[in-house]
């Protein structure tokens, strides 16, 4: 095998190099035609280069390799814009966003000081005591306020929640008379909003009829919850109004197990699970 092997390489080399030697011959021919029509070119299109024929025609004639790029000299490059132009004349308006970037951050920090009530209604879906409660959200704070009373409402309306455990139904509002205001605001209107209580711009608080949720942890969670951003939420929302009902802080007291709802899970989980529902645990 191995001497087949050698044998047919053997072979195969020189045939190749006979083809490649009269391509090669074939190919320099026309390059040397090429290479003269081009000085032809030069000649007609600039007099001034008259008197170098002889000698361009010689060394284009005696350096086949160098004729190959030789065109380049007779065309004259076409004006290539600079970048300057390209980016001070755009060919087109630039298109116009209708929604803002993702890469944006959402504010939560710039307190306008204004609420505004969320409009609109869910209707309870109990029959027992109807708790009526009414979305407001600072104004200039990034969310949808159609989404975030959506997720108030699922919240604590869920098979999980508080309707489990208490004879109430929670019905969304958009009226004053509403037995509970449901708050979303900004770090220092979650401050202002729960005073006496002291909220350092970090947590959120129920004070009277008022749950004021802080939209800094609306947004960004809690690290422990591992960007399960809608859970942290249900959990914002049943504990806050678990203490509306009457509830209480709890302690973590078995690590490894769900979170009371009505541990301050905020401030730290102390070795239990992240967890939203009362029902999952007794509070
Ligand atoms: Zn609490």
């Amino acid at each position: 095998m191995t001497t087949r092997r050698r044998g047919q390489q053997a072979d195969m080399s020189p045939g190749r190099g006979g083809r490649h030697s009269r391509r090669k011959s074939h190919k320099g021919q026309w390059l040397v035609v090429t290479a003269l029509a081009v000085v032809a070119t030069v000649v007609v299109a600039n007099p001034e280069v008259a008197h170098r024929n002889s000698l361009a025609a010689q060394a284009v004639a005696g350096v086949n390799e160098v004729a190959e790029e030789a065109p380049a000299v007779s065309v004259t490059p076409e004006p290539v814009p600079t970048p300057t132009q390209k980016f001070t004349t755009p060919s087109r308006p630039a298109p116009t966003l209708t929604r803002k970037p993702k890469s944006s951050k959402p504010n939560v920090s710039v307190s306008s000081g204004k609420l505004a009530v969320v409009p609109g209604i869910s209707k309870a879906n109990g029959v027992r005591d109807k708790l009526t409660y009414r979305v407001e959200i600072e104004q200039g704070v990034t969310v949808n306020g159609a989404a975030v009373a959506t997720a108030i409402h699922q919240t604590l309306t869920d098979p999980r929640g508080w309707q489990a455990l208490h004879p109430v139904s929670f019905e969304r509002t958009d009226k004053p008379d509403a037995d509970l205001r449901i708050i979303l605001a900004t770090p220092s209107l979650t401050d202002k909003l729960c005073l006496p209580l002291d909220t350092g711009g970090e947590v959120s608080c129920r004070v009277e009829d008022r749950v004021v949720l802080n939209a800094k942890r609306w947004i960004y969670a809690i690290p422990a919850y591992d960007g399960n951003v809608e859970v942290y939420r249900s959990y914002l929302v049943n504990h806050e109004v678990g203490h509306a009902l009457g509830h209480g802080h709890s302690t973590c007291t078995t690590p490894k197990t769900p979170a009371p709802v009505m541990m301050q899970q905020t401030k730290g989980l102390a070795g239990c699970l992240p967890n939203a529902w009362p029902t999952v645990k007794a509070t």
